[in-house]
């Protein structure tokens, strides 16, 4: 099988490095890829917005799946250039995109299909940002939900105990031409589940938590995330099946009525409310980092599930099958992330954080003309750990962070830490009995 993956993010290394697991393994390329791509897949230099770039590559190579990585090119259409051509897209048409791209549409969806979801009202003048709040949350119980309607790399969202933020926030967004969604807090644990779909079906992977907040205890700014891990100790067994039912497969089923099938990730970015599950947000592809330690942990064939999607053909491929290792990612950001990233800074320690037993995933680097590994995004790498609990997995993934040198990096320290000692708290427990 010949593949296609488009997108330079870490997301996009972890898939590349998944599929190249596959037996047999599939030849693999990427445009335009990145430095920890390139050691799966041959990178090819077609920027992510020149659709016709992409698919005069996919043409020439032949593939037999295009993989679209990253939201934008996704919301802009690119999976419909390359399906008119007859190619097979793991990835969303634009229409279907639209559940990420726009927040009101998405939760126009939700209230169709009857998914729960977090009160809502969508406000497009900076004067009704108040009178929004107010609707949602009329005794102004903190904390405040503003949102952004499009697309905004996981930084549009503002969580804030302070109604005068919340508002100017709101302001800016529709300032700058934008519309923003007023919400209702979802108070709960997160969780994100990946639902691969071919339009019509669903098949869930394994759920995870992620980690949006930049510093440790969960404070300052929200980013694109800074952490992940899977599986989840503390969540029920079944939950995967309940978002399944509740969740994904009436929101398929709406898409598809309305003719606009869904086909690739449906992500469901969840609150476990004491009221039940709720639909923070959707997603229109893999999230990153969560991608890193789900795929880590999968052991069934994952071309074979990709391509079955992309031909409308689920039903033909067996059950994901699941490692029992538990999988910790750690994101290591730029000096100033997530507010002024500064990167083209030198990075090492590649090999020393190998030889403790981590994988890097790359993100944002590069290579400058002296051959010098640099940084070139916010969030440059993350390492992954894998072992046989939540606390050796941290141990592992933490042991290679700390062999990475870039100046000015900073990462939390928390992520998993509390899952771990619960984890370990239950098997205790489980020892005594
Ligand atoms: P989104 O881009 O909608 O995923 O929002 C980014 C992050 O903001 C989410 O992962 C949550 O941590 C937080 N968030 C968004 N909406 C809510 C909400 N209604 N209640 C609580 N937290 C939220």
């Amino acid at each position: 099988m010949k593949i296609l993956v488009i997108g330079s993010g870490g997301r996009e290394h972890a898939i590349v490095r998944r599929l190249s697991r596959d037996s047999p393994a599939p030849v693999l390329h990427a445009a335009p890829g990145n430095p920890g791509i390139g050691d799966h897949a041959t990178c090819h230099d077609v920027a992510l917005d020149d659709h016709e770039g992409l698919l005069a590559l996919a043409r020439e190579l032949e593939v037999d799946l295009v993989v679209v990585g990253p939201e934008a090119p996704l919301v802009a259409g690119l999976a419909d250039v390359l399906r008119e051509d007859g190619i097979a897209v793991f990835g969303p048409s634009a229409q279907a995109a639209r559940l990420e791209g726009s927040k009101t549409w998405a939760k126009e969806i939700m209230e169709a299909a009857g998914v729960p979801t977090a009160r809502s009202v969508s406000v497009s003048s900076g004067d009704e940002v108040l009178a929004g709040l107010d609707r949602v949350n009329p005794l102004r119980d903190v904390p405040f939900v503003v949102k952004a309607d499009g697309l905004a790399a996981g930084k549009g969202v503002v969580v804030t105990d302070d109604i005068e933020h919340a508002i100017a926030h709101g302001r800016a967004v529709i300032g700058a031409g934008g519309s923003v969604v007023v919400e209702e807090y979802l108070d709960g644990p997160e969780v994100s589940l990946f639902c691969v779909s071919d339009g019509t079906r669903v098949v869930p992977l394994a759920p995870a938590q992620d980690f949006k907040r930049a510093l440790d205890g969960d404070e300052g700014p929200n980013t694109g995330g800074m952490g992940a891990y899977s599986p989840l100790p503390w969540a029920d067994a079944d939950l995967a099946r309940e978002v399944v039912a509740t969740v994904a497969q009436p929101t398929i089923d709406e898409l598809a009525r309305r003719g606009t099938p869904f086909v690739g990730i449906l992500y469901c970015g969840l609150a476990l409310t004491a009221r039940g599950v709720r639909v923070v947000e959707f997603n229109a592809r893999f999230g990153d980092p969560e991608t890193q330690v789900v795929l880590e942990r999968l052991t069934s064939p994952f071309g074979e599930l990709l391509l079955a999607a992309a031909r409308g053909d689920l039903g033909a491929v067996a059950e994901p099958a699941w490692s029992d290792d538990a999988a910790v990612t750690v994101v290591l950001a730029a000096p100033g992330y997530p507010r002024r990233p500064r990167t083209g800074d030198h990075i090492s320690g590649f090999d020393e954080a190998a030889a403790e037993g981590a994988v890097v995933i790359h993100a944002g680097t590069d290579v400058d003309p002296e051959g010098h590994l640099v940084s070139s995004g916010g969030r440059v790498l993350s390492v992954v750990g894998v072992g046989p609990t939540l606390e050796a997995a941290r141990t592992v993934a933490y042991a290679g962070i700390d062999r990475i040198d870039l100046p000015g990096s900073h990462h939390r320290t928390d992520i998993a830490q509390q899952a771990a000692a619960d984890e370990a708290g239950r098997s205790e427990g489980a020892a005594d009995e």
